[in-house]
């Protein structure tokens, strides 16, 4: 973020994400780039509500859908899975599995270009993917252990870019910065903006300077 080093990077509170439990986030704050930063467990999806893993299962149902024509009821069958854990969402089954599946399909296709020696020939799908993998059941969480130095470069849940669109349509800012901390635990910058499933929390002796 600044190269030439001196970073003072310190505790910034922490946030809450409320699904599927509810999870206090460290966040930290680098006062030399003015940039705040999360301790993201491995296994959330970055950006979205829920785990990387949910992402994935609605990613691989459209996948299948696709070949036996199953979308609706894979659909309900994902949002009934996650109901009671995910109260927000979703207004429409099918809307909210695509909106995973075309998130999902958009961080492999980066991943798979970022990465020809692991994945040269992949298709963007969690399908080909972990059949690379191994066929493991996490792939998603594999995938970004794998890619973990260029998470920065992957768009969202997988790693932590954000789509251009999304940031014009948002606010208008520049896209949030972010930076790989460990395998264990993958650090991202904080969105300023407000979301429903997070509830934010600052230490109040430490606001930012302006
Ligand atoms: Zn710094």
């Amino acid at each position: 973020m600044h190269p030439e080093g001196g970073c003072s990077l310190q505790r910034w509170g922490t946030y809450t994400r409320l699904v599927p439990v509810e999870c206090e986030i460290a966040r930290y704050y680098c006062p030399e780039s003015r940039t705040t930063f999360s301790l993201l467990p491995d296994f959330f999806a970055a950006r979205m509500p829920g785990t990387l893993k949910q992402a994935q299962q609605a990613a691989q149902g459209l996948e299948r859908a696709k070949t036996d024509g199953s979308l609706e009821k894979q659909a309900e069958q994902l949002r009934q899975l996650s109901k009671n854990a995910d109260p927000i969402e979703p207004r429409s089954a099918v809307a909210w599995m695509q909106r995973r599946h075309r998130a999902v399909s958009r961080g492999l296709a980066v991943v798979v270009t970022l990465m020809p020696m692991v994945f040269g020939g992949c298709e963007p799908t969690v399908t080909s993917v972990g059949a690379v993998l191994g066929n493991v059941d996490a792939v998603l969480v594999q995938v970004r252990h794998l890619a973990q130095d260029k998470l920065g470069q992957i768009p969202s849940p997988i790693g932590f870019s954000t789509p251009k669109s999304e940031t014009n349509k948002a606010h208008g800012r520049a896209p949030a910065r972010s930076v790989v901390c460990s395998v264990h635990a993958a650090t991202s910058s904080v969105d300023k903006g407000s979301k429903p499933w997070i509830k934010r929390k600052q230490l109040k002796q430490r606001s930012p300077p302006t």
